[in-house]
């Protein structure tokens, strides 16, 4: 990536996620240089682009908090794993950065493969990271610890996604789970990282169980553990919302074109009822599982339908949540400001001078319009402008 222009934003109706009104923001340096009302005086000398966003909505780029970078899948049979996204995957659906996890295959794929499939993302302009580890237990790790993964490695900020209440797990017992829990959190402290352990919850009667009992027996805060896919059954959303409750991060699956026909709860259903419930806005995020395999099983654990996971449907997600009401300052926050909030992401989520120039625009429809990730324009005009090495 050459280094980002100075580019000057102008007439834009900034949602930082909190509503800030008509301003305009000078970009430079991969960062966010000046943002207010009016434009600001600059030397004629200095070579400037300029965009003119003639009134439409600018707000933090998304975080993708659960992509399965180097793809996922594999659940039924060789062939069936996915393949990686492209660069464009994510910035075409609003994402300018993005937590890389493995699944149920970390078998074939390894630890090592994610950790270069982010730093690839990052050549190629997004922000990306990654967690250790994989469904199962012991943890597939590149170092050979998680603690040392988290402490050693830059990209590694925590572990996960962990398997509980599946039967893709490792049927992990209350001992595996508090080592690991107990080794991401001190990971964290040592490092300033998020140090949070990413549980996949699957159908399992079981749910939250294991947490509970986690935390009643351990010293570790709620926060180390973040449970995602809890909008899956009524049962473990209602256990999900106990977690928040507690101090924990809930993190709920965005589908799309999920119409809640299944037993599962929408994404947008689940944000809405979160809200209602008068919990703390900041303890919910949402994610895709972009390039993860949504399968369904019969009984006896053969897939029977899959489908692939995409970014674009933290954005489906959003718009549902302004068609039913919601301010989009609220609406924005699972997709921006939590997420970085929770994983520790400094520079990220938040619109402001001196944080990375990481931002949407939106246009008719709230589709994407414009998105600079690090100061560079990655989108214009709806297209496209920079793409992966081996897209064409
Ligand atoms: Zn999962």
């Amino acid at each position: 990536m050459p280094p980002a222009p100075l580019t000057l934003i102008l007439n834009a109706d900034v949602h930082a996620p909190e509503p800030l009104g008509l301003c305009s923001l000078l970009l430079g340096g991969g960062r966010v240089l000046w943002l207010g009302e009016g434009r600001p005086q600059l030397d004629a000398r200095l070579m400037v682009a300029q965009v003119d966003l003639q009134g439409r909505p600018l707000v933090p780029g998304l975080i993708d908090g659960h992509a399965h970078l180097t793809g996922g899948g594999g659940e039924s049979g060789f062939a069936s794993k996915v393949p990686a996204p492209m660069l464009t995957a994510y910035t075409l659906a609003g994402v300018t950065s993005v937590i890389g996890v493995l699944g149920t295959d970390d078998c074939t794929r390894s630890s090592a493969e994610l950790l270069a499939r982010t730093r690839a993302l990052v050549e190629e302009g997004l922000s990306a990271w990654c967690l250790t580890g994989g469904y199962h237990v012991p943890p597939v790790t590149v170092t050979g610890s998680v603690r040392g993964d988290i402490v050693h490695v830059d990209r590694i900020i925590g572990l996960g996604e962990l398997a509980l209440s599946d039967h893709r797990s490792s049927q992990p017992t209350l001992d595996e789970l508090l080592r690991l829990a107990s080794d991401v959190h001190v990971a964290g402290l040592m490092t300033g990282k998020g140090g949070a352990l990413h549980l996949h919850l699957g159908d399992g009667e079981r749910g939250l169980a294991l947490v509970r009992e986690a935390l009643a027996l351990s010293e570790l805060p709620a926060r180390c553990f973040h449970p995602t896919h809890v909008n899956r059954r009524e049962a473990l959303f209602v256990e999900a919302l106990a977690h928040a409750a507690a101090g924990g991060v809930i993190d709920l699956t965005a589908v799309e074109g999920d119409d809640d026909d299944e037993a599962g709860i929408t994404a947008a259903a689940g944000f809405i009822r979160y809200q209602d419930a008068g919990l703390p806005l900041e303890r919910l995020t949402i994610s895709s599982d972009c390039g993860g395999c949504l399968p369904r099983f019969d009984a006896e654990g053969r897939v029977v339908h899959m489908e692939v996971g995409r970014s674009a449907s933290l954005l489906a997600c959003l718009r549902d949540l302004l068609g039913q009401g919601v301010a989009l300052t609220d609406a924005l926050a699972p997709f921006t400001s939590n997420v970085a909030r929770h994983w520790r992401l400094p520079g990220k989520g938040r619109i402001a001078v001196g944080q990375d120039a990481d931002l949407l625009a939106f246009g008719t429809g709230m589709g994407v319009s414009d998105l600079w990730a690090g100061g560079q324009r990655l989108v214009e005009d709806g297209c496209a402008v920079v793409k992966g090495r081996f897209e064409t």
